[in-house]
């Protein structure tokens, strides 16, 4: 059984991966929507807001900041799939995880499954 709760959040990003020439290496923004599902049960019910919480704790600084200035937290360029793992990762350390989906666009997204 899995809680699911969602935040958006707005940030840019530039990013070189697919070439200089790339439309993605120009600075540009998104409004990012974060999905988490953790893990509940009937005996241990999850409080929605403590996920919510854990959740704002990892992605508020992302939020109305350029996430080119965050290379180092997220360890190389902030592509989706960067931002996915270290959101995971992070949330990992205070709730019981599951999956984590980060929509870039309305047809984008990159769904981590946490083991
Ligand atoms: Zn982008």
């Amino acid at each position: 059984m899995l809680v699911e709760k969602t935040v958006h959040f707005y940030a840019a990003h530039s990013v070189s991966a697919f070439g200089i020439e790339h439309k993605c290496a120009r600075l540009h923004g998104h409004t990012y929507t974060l999905t988490v599902w953790v893990e509940t049960s009937l005996e241990n019910p999850v409080e929605f807001s403590k996920v919510e919480q854990a959740i704002l704790c990892i992605v508020n600084k992302f939020d109305h900041a350029n996430l080119n200035d965050h290379v180092e937290l997220i360890r190389g360029e902030p592509t989706v799939e960067r931002l996915v793992w270290f959101i995971a990762n992070k949330l990992r350390e205070s709730i019981p995880v599951k999956r984590v989906r980060l929509q870039e666009t309305q047809s984008s997204a990159v769904v981590l499954e946490v083991n």
